[in-house]
């Protein structure tokens, strides 16, 4: 990033996980991309994508790793979270049943990955809150007794993405320094 050409300083790698159709991959579309889709077809094949941010005067490649459709129970193999720094743990603020879920990807998460992971439980589609069936304080009690962040996002209406990859990536580099 500017006069010194390309360098990367850091890769840092970040997985999504969470039940599908909760929003995985327009999530990263919004933060890779900035772009949003309504019809999104689920993600066939292992994908990732990258975007490189400054943080503290660095150059941090964030992968951000995309489940390919193998959101059922334990289907996600433990290549993809060997190496992963971040995870995003999404559910849909409609969808109690995928909020259900979440102790259980928390403990997949924790049981392949590296201990020091930094993990982001995420609420999304706040866009539909007349549908909203998770309340705010459900989920932040839930993430302060399991000690990890938390945030509730719109990736249709751009709230909180950049917030919640900024702030894992943040955490991560502190980590790391
Ligand atoms: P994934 O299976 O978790 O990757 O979910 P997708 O990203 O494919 O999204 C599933 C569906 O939810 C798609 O129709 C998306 O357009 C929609 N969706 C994703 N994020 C949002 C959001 O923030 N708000 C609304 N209203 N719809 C969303
Ligand atoms: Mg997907």
């Amino acid at each position: 990033a500017g006069g010194g050409g390309d360098k990367i300083d850091y890769v840092f790698k970040v997985v999504l996980i969470g039940d599908s159709a909760v929003g995985k991959s327009q999530i990263l579309a919004r933060f890779a991309r900035n772009e949003f889709s309504l019809d999104s077809k689920a993600t066939i094949g292992v994908e990732f994508q990258t975007r490189t941010l400054v943080i503290q005067h660095k150059s941090v490649k964030a992968q951000i790793w995309d489940t390919a459709g193998q959101e059922r129970y334990r289907a996600v193999t433990s290549a993809y979270y060997r190496g992963a720094v971040g995870a995003l743990l999404v559910y849909d603020i409609t969808k109690r049943q995928s909020f259900d879920h979440i102790p259980r990807w928390l403990e997949e998460l924790r049981s392949h990955a590296d201990r020091n992971i930094v993990i982001m439980l995420v609420g999304n589609k706040t866009d539909l809150e007349d549908q909203r069936a998770v309340t705010t304080e459900d989920a932040k009690e839930f993430a302060q007794k399991e000690n990890v962040f938390f945030l509730e996002t719109s990736a249709l209406e751009a709230t909180n993405v950049e917030n919640a990859f900024q702030n894992v990536l943040t955490e991560i580099f502190n980590i790391v320094n």
